[in-house]
This record gives structure tokens, sequence and C-alpha cells, in this order.
């Protein structure tokens, strides 16, 4: 017997779910596939960053099941409707008698699943696996058995389920007894890749695992406490390899219980946990609203905002041009390295949405086209969490004020000189109001005044809302 697995976002030989089950008959052939969609990459928006690491992760994977007897395959169909015949033809020619996946919960992927499965069976036998979150999606539900609206019972009620019984790791497969012919060299595929610094996203599982352990036993129990400073490297800087597979949140979640067995009981660790848990909610979201998918807002009311088309001051953002020192650090942070820091993400996307007024679909776009990490879920949650239209969103009259941002995390502008070198000789206590200082020096700088007035800005935002919400 043939066994096909068809992998996705789970590039991975360790606990990869589907894998493990596809090499549990000792007798069966197994071989891998992996299918490039450049067409559908680009309707999504895919980073070039994200294209390079997971084209380097194909190539670590490829050498990795190759040792253990498993073929490989990288092939390339247009968008994700080309899948469902290219598949069905592979099987064919490759007489595959079960296929084996892991799930994915986006809208698009899901339908393209249930495709693949309909064209496929009963010949072939499908089987999937909720294999990227801890707990399986339609799984953590209230008492009427919906999913939860809010973060806080939802990750109470998470916990409550993780300490009746913890998701097993799987390893990863022995080696096969069955013969496969010599390696071939991979083709790349047909999207734009763009260079990664291997300092920040070393490839392979083994440096993701070697990260995980050393943040696990040496950074964790400071994250509560540090996480929120961009200039201190303080939190685990793990989200690209769990956004494409090289990691699974269960080998998160294991790794941080060996090393804080107390974290699930709100001990050292548990802040981390939280976020892990943050990342399920988003998940888990998808599912039970798949209008999230398709650029609709949580809450229905704020799709009448009327936002401000304003292409030169988008652009302004996109660059980190806005005169908000800690805005334009975080924005040159983005397009250097492909990520940013969390309260960053949180900071520019307020300001995108709250003080120029765009659309918070345009910024959760751009984010997608440039962050390693872009994953629709987290991203999406994000936005709408900072735009206050998702479902545990910040009310809307909240607004963060950038330049008390930059002074509450960045008091001594450090993260703000690392990206902005045109402010160097600013002193610290002027950092986040160059002008204001620069004026009264009588100096020009070279970085813009800002473009906005905050106060205004604010102003302007909390009419558009409420007249949002009276309509
Ligand atoms: P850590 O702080 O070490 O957290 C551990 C892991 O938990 C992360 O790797 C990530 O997988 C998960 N996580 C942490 N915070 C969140 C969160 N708020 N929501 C969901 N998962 C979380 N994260 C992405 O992975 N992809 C995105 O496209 C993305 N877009 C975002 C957009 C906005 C506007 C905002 C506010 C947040 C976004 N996040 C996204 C969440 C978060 O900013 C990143 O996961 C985090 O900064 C990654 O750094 P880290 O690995 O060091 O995280």
């Amino acid at each position: 017997t043939t066994h096909l697995v068809w992998f996705r976002n789970d590039l991975r030989v360790n606990d990869n779910l589907a894998l493990a089950a596809a090499c549990r008959d000792p007798g069966a052939r197994v071989i891998g596939i992996f299918i490039a969609t450049p067409l559908q990459w680009r309707k999504h928006e895919m980073s070039p960053r994200q294209a390079e690491f997971i084209w380097q992760h194909l190539q670590s994977l490829h050498a990795a099941l190759a040792e253990r007897g498993i073929e490989l395959f990288v092939r390339q169909a247009d968008g994700f409707d080309d899948c469902v015949g290219f598949l069905q033809n592979f099987c064919e020619t490759q007489k595959v008698d079960a296929l084996f996946y892991n799930y994915q919960y986006e809208l698009n992927e899901r339908q393209r699943d249930a495709a693949v499965e309909k064209v496929l069976s009963p010949g072939v036998v499908c089987q999937g696996f909720d294999d990227s979150v801890l707990l399986p999606p339609g799984s953590v539900t209230t008492g009427n058995h919906e999913m939860y609206k809010v973060f806080t019972p939802f990750s109470r009620a998470f916990i409550k389920r993780l300490n009746e019984g913890l998701p097993e790791c799987v390893s990863a497969p022995q080696v096969r007894k069955t013969t496969m012919p010599e390696p071939q060299k991979l083709t790349v595929f047909d999207y734009p890749c763009q260079p990664i610094d291997p300092n920040l996203f070393p490839c392979g599982e083994k440096q993701a695992i070697n990260q995980l352990r050393l943040f696990c036993r040496q950074s964790v129990v400071d994250y509560a406490q540090q996480r929120d400073f961009p200039a201190i490297d303080g939190t685990s800087r793990l989200s690209a390899y769990l956004a494409v597979g090289v990691l699974s949140p269960r080998q998160c979640l294991h790794r941080l219980l060996k090393e804080h067995p107390q974290a699930l009981e709100g001990g050292g660790g548990a802040v981390w946990l939280n976020e892990l848990i943050w990342r399920e909610f988003y998940r888990h979201l998808l599912v039970a609203y798949p209008k999230l998918c398709r650029h609709q807002p949580f809450i229905s009311w704020t799709d009448n905002v009327t936002w401000r088309q304003d292409d030169a001051q988008f652009v302004v953002w996109q660059q980190g041009r806005t005169g908000f020192p800690i805005v334009d650090a975080a924005m040159r942070q983005l397009s250097s390295t492909g990520w940013m820091h969390n309260r960053l993400r949180m900071v520019v996307a307020s300001f995108l949405v709250k003080d120029l007024l765009v659309d918070w679909r345009q910024g959760e776009r751009y984010f997608m086209s440039q962050l390693i990490d872009g994953d629709l879920a987290a991203n999406n949650g994000g936005w709408q969490w900072a735009a206050s239209t998702g479902t545990d969103a910040a009310p809307y009259f909240r607004i963060f004020n950038p330049t008390t941002q930059g002074e509450r995390f960045d008091g001594k502008g450090e993260f703000i000189r690392q990206w902005l070198p045109e402010l160097s000789r600013v002193p610290d206590k002027h950092i986040h109001t160059p002008w204001v200082w620069a004026e009264k020096q009588s100096l020009t700088l070279d970085y813009p005044r800002p473009i906005v007035d905050h106060k205004q800005a604010r102003i302007t935002t909390l009419a558009a809302y409420e007249a949002a919400r009276k309509s």
C-alpha cells in the first residue's frame, strides 16, 4: 500500500500528526507532496520572506524525510482549485491508497480540502488531523456549545481542558524499510522570494527546537516583565516557525511544562502560555465565524465607518515617515526584517486606523505582504482588535496615544535609535517629540514632522465611529 502525506503548513518531521499516522503501518510505502500555489499565495498576499522561509524548510524537510526513506515531491499548481485535479492525477500515477493531511482552518483552504476529499474518495481514503492547534476548533465552547466571543473565559475553559488531559506529542518517524529512489534536486517555485537574516530566523527544525528550549529555560520567567519593551529581546521569536509549522504548539506546551510544571496553574511561564492560547483563540474563531476570512468585521456596524482614502498617508505609514518615532521605527523594523514586536504591532495598527482613519483591511493586507510570520487568524485578530471591530476588541473610544506609547515602552528611545539613525543627536528625553526639541534649538532635522495632530485625529475618529454606530 502507498500512503501519501500532503504537507502544507506543517513543514516538520517531529510531532507531525499526519506524518506519524501515515507511517504507522511499517509495510506501507510512504511518500510526501508539497504543492506550491503561487496564484493563491498572491491573492493571500503572502510575503516574499515567508515564501523564502517555506522554500528553505522544504529543502530541509526533503533531506530529513529522505533520511527516513520517505520521498518528498515538490510540485506547483496555480491556485487551490488546480490542486484538486493535480492531486487526483498524482494519486493515480503513484497508486496512492490513503491520503494524510493536517487541517488548515482558513475558508479557502477548507473548501479546497473538501473538494479534494470529494474527488479522491472512496478510492483513496482521506484522513485529516487537528495538528496546528493544542485543542481542535469547536472543542472549547460555552455552556450553550457556542464559541466564546471574549478571550478571558475562553482561556479559562481552555486551561481547564488542558488540565483534564494534555495533547501528546508524537515522535518523528523511524527509518523505513522500504527502499526509495535517489532524492532529486528540488525545483524552486514560481514566487518572489526575499532573503532572510539567518541570525534572526535560522533555518531548520533543530534550530527552532533549540530556540524554544533556550527560551523556556532562560527567558520565559522574565517574559511577563519584558515582553512589552521592544529594545529587549524578551519574546520567543518563534512565530515564523509556528506559522509555517516548523514547530508545533504541542512542542511549545510540553517544553514549557518541562521547565515550568506550574505554568498551567498560573506559575512561571503562565503569561507565555496565555499568548499560545491567544493563537488558539483566533484559530477557533476562524472556524466559528468564516466571515472573518471574507474581509468582514466581526462587529457589523463598524463596516459603516467612513474611512479616509488617503494613499499618500498610507505610503508614509508603510515607509515609516509619519513623524512619530515609535511608529516609524516599528515600520522600518517590519520592512527590514519581516518581523515586528507585538507591542509595536498594536501601536502601528492603532495609529493607521485611529490616527489616520485608514480602513484596517489595508493595514492587514500590508502586514501579510511583509511578515515572515504572516498568519490569517492572528493577523486578522490583531487588526480587528486594534480597530475595535473584532470579538474581543478594545472599545472604539480607547485610542492609543503614539507618543505616550513610545515613552512608556521605549523610554530612552533605544529601540527608536536602532531604526532611526537620523535621530541619533536628539537627547533621550526628547526622542519621542524630536521636532519640539529641534525648534527650541533652532535646528532642522532630517526627519519628517508629525503628519497628524493626535488630539485632533482622535476627535475625528471618535466622530466617525459614533456616526457609524448610529447609522
Ligand atoms: P511570543 O510573545 O513569544 O509568543 C509566543 C507565540 O504565541 C507567538 O510565536 C505566536 O505564535 C503566539 N502569539 C503571541 N501573541 C499572539 C497574539 N496576540 N495573537 C495570536 N498569536 C499570538 N502573529 C502571527 O503569528 N502572525 C501574524 O500575522 C500576526 N499579526 C499580528 C498583527 C497585529 C496587528 C497584532 C497586534 C498582532 C499580530 N500577531 C501575529 C501576534 C503577535 O504580535 C506575534 O505573534 C508575536 O509578536 C510574535 O513574536 P514572538 O514569536 O516572539 O511571540
